[in-house]
């Protein structure tokens, strides 16, 4: 069985006090065990603040990005080392933000997620097609093409790997893929890992959605057979929300 994984991508929001007030907020709501898994993935300025203030909860951290090499001069990139020793497990990678405004490409993602591994973090991997290639009919392309190299990881990598799928047309936008559109995309997807690393690992990976999940349709998304959890970006800004998020995986599992 997939454990859920609820992940709140922050983006560039929340300074280390805002990132302090939201850990209380939380905590007061109750972190008891949940049967799902919480990951927040503040900016890099925050982490350490909520590496403190959320000690002793069931909590995770994860980056929003890494540098694929592990240290030397590029200057104002942060390595999967830097993110490990500062207390995060999990990192973004190949968010579409970072391939619209900052060029990255699927052999750089493959990099990244090498990197990953290597500073010892679980890689979420990113991928999604714009509003156009959809209606071009181009989407199961594009995902097929994004999810090339995943055959050329090793064994060890891939059965840590975690997916998150987000239609880029439904990030921020308020528009999401309804739960049917979302499971069909995920089945693909789960469709190619089988031929990649074979069933008996492409089961037990878990596939995200990502792309304008609210409190309002996280029960849908979560029911689809291969939705294993949510990545979410603004309604994860509001700790209720996201604490409601939380509950409604909880009740499901
Ligand atoms: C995201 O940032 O990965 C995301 C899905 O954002 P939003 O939930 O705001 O669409």
């Amino acid at each position: 069985m997939r454990r859920y994984l609820i992940a709140g991508n922050w983006k560039m929001n929340y300074t280390p006090s805002e990132a302090r007030q939201y850990s209380r907020i939380l905590k007061a709501m109750g972190l008891q065990d949940f049967s799902s898994e919480i990951l927040l993935c503040p900016s890099y300025v925050s982490i350490q603040a909520l590496v403190d203030s959320l000690r002793g909860t069931p909590v995770k951290l994860g980056g929003q990005n890494l540098h694929q090499e592990s240290k030397g001069a590029f200057t104002g990139e942060i390595s999967g080392e830097m993110l490990k020793d500062s207390g995060c497990e999990y990192v973004l990678v190949g968010h579409s933000e970072r391939r619209q405004y900052f060029h990255e490409t699927d052999e750089l993602v493959y990099k990244k997620i090498l990197r990953a591994h290597e500073s010892g973090l679980v890689p979420i991997m990113c991928i999604g097609e714009t509003l156009e290639e959809r209606e071009k009919g181009e989407m199961h392309d594009v995902i097929t093409r994004q999810l090339q190299r995943v055959k050329n990881l090793d064994q060890e990598i891939v059965s840590h790997l975690v997916i998150a799928y987000e239609p880029i047309w439904a990030i921020g936008t308020g528009k999401t893929a309804s739960a049917e559109q979302a499971q069909e995309v995920h089945q693909f997807i789960r469709n190619i890992l089988d031929k990649h690393v074979g069933a008996a690992i492409s089961s037990t990976l878990r596939i995200l959605y990502g792309g304008s999940v609210k409190t309002t349709n996280a029960k849908a998304l979560l029911s689809e057979k291969d939705i294993d959890g949510l990545l979410i970006g603004g309604a994860s800004l509001k700790a209720e929300d996201f604490y409601t998020i939380i509950q409604i995986a909880d009740q499901l599992l």
